[in-house]
């Protein structure tokens, strides 16, 4: 068995698994202020759920799989610079593992739906952010730091300003803080706190509405082929909270994606739903607890 984590910069998502991925039992609690609260938070769900043979956790940024220090963590400071992976081993006294939470969440998607039909594969977890995670001949991209910050792919230069200091990075048009801003500023300042508000407006005819989801999905379409270039991945597929509105801007995506994509790739790289949406992430956990063990 397996136990996971997936620390958000709202919630901690637990999970223990079976080595065949089923979640056995999970908890969701608040993600406390401090780096000394999460860890006695995640040593507390250890104990309730009893025993495991290892644990993995998926963080929200920048982190190395090898030494298990987090490096930067934009939406959960505390995060920074701490060795999650030695404190919660010496903890637990059993092997951790840590991965940054996009990745984690390609590679669930991949191991438990499409690892029998494809080797290649893209995921891109949208949300508060832009995630992103590749799979390649089978296996998760990863290195010395976690890799693939699709949310940083320069697709307007000297566009919006981005939380990690640049500019015209694709999560500034593609996330939904990218939607809201999308919207105001093309309703002239009209304000609106929350993307199922643009959507039913959308539904209900609003043409401004549907301008917006049109700038979303054409922003994430040229994105999704500046990294499909580079990867030829078999599928694209998108998880995260806005992939549920996926029938705003999914047509509009595709369109673009073609329009932009290297003509010879055109006809190899199909776009998806996720299936596993949020719990990708916890999935991905247990795939990598298995594969780290070599079940
Ligand atoms: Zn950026």
């Amino acid at each position: 068995m397996f136990l996971c984590f997936d620390i958000g910069g709202t919630n901690i998502k637990s999970c223990l698994t079976a080595v065949d991925g089923k979640c056995l039992d999970n908890i969701s609690v608040r993600t406390p202020e401090t780096y000394e609260e999460i860890l006695h938070v995640l040593n507390t769900i250890a104990k309730q759920f009893g025993q495991f043979d290892a644990c993995a956790v998926a963080v929200p940024g920048t982190c190395s799989p090898e030494s298990g220090e987090i490096l930067f963590c934009p939406n959960l400071t505390c995060l920074n610079k701490r060795n999650i992976r030695d404190d919660l081993e010496d903890q637990l006294n059993k092997p951790v593992f840590v991965e940054n939470d996009a990745n984690l969440a390609a590679l669930g998607e991949y191991y438990y739906v499409e690892k029998d039909n494809i080797n290649n594969m893209i995921f891109l977890t949208i949300g508060t952010g832009l995630g992103g995670g590749a799979i390649l001949n089978g296996e998760l991209l990863s290195s010395d730091i976690s890799l693939f910050e699709a949310g940083h792919v320069n697709i307007e230069p000297d566009g919006r300003q981005c939380g990690c200091g640049k500019r015209g990075c694709l999560e500034t048009y593609a996330s939904i803080g990218g939607i809201i801003k999308t919207y105001e500023s093309l309703s002239n300042g009209k304000k609106v706190d929350n993307v199922n508000t643009i959507y039913n407006a959308m539904k209900a005819g609003d043409k401004i509405a549907t301008l917006t989801f049109e700038v979303f999905g054409g922003s994430l379409g040229i994105g999704m082929a500046t990294l499909a270039n580079i990867l030829v991945p078999k599928k694209i597929k998108i998880g995260g909270g806005i992939s549920e509105l996926a029938d705003a801007f999914l047509p509009h995506t595709i369109k673009v994606f073609s329009r932009n994509i290297y003509p010879a790739y055109k006809s190899r790289v199909q776009i998806e739903v996720s299936t596993l949406k949020n719990s990708a992430g916890l999935y991905g956990c247990s795939a990598l607890c298995k594969t780290k063990l070599g079940l």
